[in-house]
């Protein structure tokens, strides 16, 4: 699969929901839309060029405008970027993967049929819960009558449409999970992501939530609830019926290339010897004077790693990590072929590592090809798996 990605980050966002990470300001406190959008255009026509010096292609398998909430930029600005992008030669190949991520209430029939016309072929719906008790203490504005209407708009006009859904919430019990799985499974989603809320040891959030083992068996229901209804788990958190898998995201997790643009957005090109990730900074104004800096650049030249926490080179770590979360799993013929002249045990050590965690029942092997996957269990206590399949410099 010789597949490229872009990600454009749009950090705008309604509200500041109370357990989010992600590089994202209200509305209020960010530049004007227009204003983002001639900056992201100005980073694509000047970091483009460097880009494309470093892959075999630059026609676009995926496309993913993520946030934040991207659908609070209007169509034509959405499209603007688009434009941008084919004007420096990132084109769409033909049948692209082209995702908006959509906070409920932001929809109209008007705008998505803007959006559908230019050509998003998959909308990402931040659904989270269907139950309005738990959806207020998200701090999320929308209703679950905004969530319903935004997804018979989908539904209705045919288009392809995939959600998240949240558990674990503060006073949630497997019953409220069931509901939940049970409502969105009406939809007809042909994906949905499923995430545990996760938060640090003192969060506020944290008061009245079910215990560890409960917050697991919400897990298995979600998984067995899912299989019933079509959508098969092919990653850690992501579920989808076969074929409607997220391509976009399955870059990232089969060490396939994606620029990121934007604010705090990612990229990870496959620059000499294993391929190289950096990221934006996380606020206009430093992203803006890092672009006037580096313009003309290969500016990932400039990212030292000793000088930058926003560069590192592509290890077996990372790569072993990112593997194992998909169901395609840590394959033995690419570990070798990418690391071959460096770690030439590398496979031998994997094993040698793996072995106690097969024992263990958390991980599985499986042949044609020769991989480790995670079990079952294996999801569930991940960071157990990742711990020991972590590899520093020296010790492979
Ligand atoms: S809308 Fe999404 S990105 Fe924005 S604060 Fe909420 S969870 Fe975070």
């Amino acid at each position: 699969m010789g597949s490229f990605g872009v990600y454009v980050h749009i950090p705008y966002c309604l509200q500041i929901c109370t357990y989010c990470d992600f590089v994202k300001f209200e509305k209020k406190d960010l530049p004007p839309t227009d204003r983002y959008v001639s900056l992201l255009e100005q980073e694509i026509a000047s970091r483009g060029p460097h880009v494309q010096q470093t892959i075999p292609s630059s026609i676009m398998h995926s496309l993913y405008f993520g946030g934040g909430t991207p659908s609070l930029l209007s169509p034509s600005e959405i499209l603007s970027v688009i434009q941008a992008l084919e004007k420096q030669g990132f084109q769409r190949a033909s049948g692209a993967e082209v995702t908006l991520e959509v906070n409920p209430g932001t929809l109209t029939e008007s705008s998505l049929d803007a959006f559908l016309e230019m050509g998003i072929t998959r909308f990402s719906v931040g659904a989270q819960t269907f139950d309005e008790r738990f959806l207020s203490v998200t701090g999320r504005k929308h209703s679950v009558g905004d969530t319903v209407a935004t997804l018979e708009l989908l539904r209705d006009r045919g288009a392809h449409f995939s959600f998240d859904l949240l558990f674990g919430l503060p006073g949630q019990h497997l019953a409220d999970v069931r509901n939940d799985v049970r409502r969105a499974l009406e939809y007809g989603p042909k994906h949905l992501s499923a995430y545990c809320l996760t938060l640090p040891e003192k969060h506020r959030l944290n008061k009245g939530r079910a215990p560890d083992d409960e917050q697991a068996q919400m897990f298995d229901l979600i998984c067995d609830d899912l299989a019933v209804g079509g959508l098969v788990r092919y990653e850690v958190s992501n579920f989808a019926v076969p074929g409607f898998e997220s391509r976009h995201n399955l870059l990232y997790w089969s060490d396939r290339p994606y620029w990121g643009i934007g604010i705090g957005a990612h990229s990870y090109l496959p620059i000499s010897p294993w391929g190289v990730r950096f990221w934006n900074p996380p606020t206009v104004r430093s992203w803006e004077l890092e672009m006037a800096r580096t313009t003309g650049m290969a500016f990932w030249k400039d990212f030292e790693p000793s000088a930058s926490s926003r560069f590192s080179c592509t290890k077996p770590s990372p790569i072993s990590h990112t593997a194992l979360r998909s169901t395609r799993g840590l394959i033995d013929t690419e570990v070798l072929l990418k690391f071959s002249s460096a770690f030439p045990d590398l496979p031998r050590e994997i094993e040698r590592r793996a072995l106690p965690l097969l024992n263990e029942g958390l991980l599985v092997r499986a042949e044609k090809p020769d991989r480790w996957l995670l079990s079952k269990a294996g999801h569930a206590l991940a960071d157990r798996v990742f711990e020991p399949l972590t590899f520093l410099k020296d010790e492979v």
